[in-house]
């Protein structure tokens, strides 16, 4: 988050008197605070809330899954598995994409595992961007994006979408491209806004894509978790993106175990060799056991991933009338973990930061700040609930809410 705290990019001089100046930290990250999802959890501990702020499930996902990592541990082996991933990881990854999405995909050459989606992401940005090439990004944006992509040396071009309906701004993102344009980065579902793009919105975003020459970064961690009978469309399977597109899942989000941090990117082969280049030397690889057991819950049942995905909207439904009732605006919400409400009609005054240390610290519940998500954002007035957590908890989280501000179930 581009928030000024803890700000370690001090200036020394060295000791040598040689007049040489160093910094202790790389200016870019060193400039950014600790990230808003860290600082709210220690917060939520701090004071004992209901923490609906991290988006991360409150139970870990399907036995089964985690039996076969705990099996693999034992049965081992345990040491370094290939660099692009185990094949029966990149194997099942291929076939999921051809299960849900029709896409032919060459396992050998065209699927790398890595560390999470987040490490994904920051290979695709090591590997592809050369210093001075513009990268657009949509706001508000997932954390990682915007300082790994400056310091890959991108220029990032910002173009935002707004709420209640974050339409995208099709002239806006029209001007963001030009010649120097290497990359859009897009997520879908996207976290916070919850929004899913359409098709035509795909379609739009492709046919900038192939005149400006560019590629496409696409954070699809959300994939499976969409809502109200929507079908996740990755803008791979557009005409033309095929050689254009890298896709990112997650298998944290797929199965319920954010913890694991087992990611997989799907691109065609020339565009994976040089993300592949980052990999190899920013983890090299990624738990043997955590492969095994992703690629044995990617061959799941279509009931599963059905199954995931109407457990959290009845979740999400859930959430969305406690929090009308407390007297909350609710924005709509198309896939994710996250609702983001307005809290205005609540009577509180102040900025998201304070709405959200507010309900931490008095109500018993946190929320983050939608502020976050932006490079620089003006006063906000939005909040960011997560919804993956059981029943009983979100109907805590509701009541306390309420209690506090005085809504339907107070
Ligand atoms: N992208 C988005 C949009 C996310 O919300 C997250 C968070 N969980 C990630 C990437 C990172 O995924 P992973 O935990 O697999 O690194
Ligand atoms: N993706 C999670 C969220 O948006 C947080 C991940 C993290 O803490 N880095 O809340």
């Amino acid at each position: 988050m581009p928030r000024r705290l803890n700000s370690l990019a001090v200036r020394r001089h060295d000791g040598g008197g040689t007049g040489v100046v160093k910094t202790l930290a790389n200016s870019i990250l060193g400039d950014y605070g600790t990230t808003v999802f860290t600082v709210m959890s220690a917060l939520a501990a701090e004071h004992g809330a209901i923490n609906l702020g991290q988006g991360f499930p409150d139970r870990d996902g399907p036995e089964d899954i985690r039996a076969k990592a705990a099996e693999a541990i034992i049965e081992g082996p345990n040491q370094y598995p290939p660099m692009m991933g185990l094949p029966e990881l990149r194997q099942a990854v291929a076939e999921h994409n051809k299960r849900f999405h029709g896409l032919d995909v060459d396992w050998r050459r065209e699927v790398m595992i890595t560390s999470g989606a987040t490490e994904a992401l920051a290979d695709c940005f090591l590997g592809l961007i050369e210093p001075g090439d513009e990268v657009v990004l949509i706001e508000p944006l997932y954390d990682c994006y915007l300082p790994m992509v400056r310091r890959a040396g991108g220029v990032p071009k910002l173009v935002r979408i707004e709420p209640p309906d974050w339409r995208l701004p099709r002239a806006g993102l029209e001007a963001a491209f030009s010649r120097r344009t290497k990359l859009i980065v897009l997520n879908s579902p996207h976290n916070p806004a919850g929004k899913v793009f359409s098709e035509e919105d795909l379609s739009f975003i492709a046919g900038l894509v192939r005149r400006f020459d560019a590629y496409a970064v696409c954070d699809e961690v959300y994939e499976h978790l969409i809502f109200d009978r929507r079908r996740h469309v990755p803008l791979m399977v557009l005409p033309g993106m095929r050689d254009r597109a890298l896709r990112i899942g997650s298998a944290g989000k797929t199965f319920s175990v954010t913890g694991w941090k087992v990611g997989y990117v799907t691109a065609a082969a020339e565009l994976l060799t040089p993300v592949a280049k980052a990999h190899q030397f920013v983890t090299f690889a990624t738990p043997p056991n955590l492969q095994k057991a992703a690629a044995y819950g990617l061959r799941r049942e279509d009931a599963y991933f059905e199954g995931l995905a109407a457990v959290l909207q009845s979740k999400r439904d859930r959430l969305r009338g406690g929090l009308a009732a407390a007297g909350f605006k609710v924005l709509p919400c198309e896939g994710t973990y996250f609702l983001i409400a307005d809290f205005r009609p609540t009577g509180f005054n102040g900025d998201d930061d304070a709405f959200c240390r507010h309900i931490t610290i008095e109500a018993g519940v946190t929320a983050v700040p939608v502020s976050a998500f932006y490079q620089n954002a003006d006063a906000g007035h939005f909040a960011r609930f997560c919804f993956c957590k059981d029943d009983g908890i979100l109907d805590e989280a509701i009541d306390r809410l309420q209690r506090h501000f005085g809504g339907a179930g107070a």
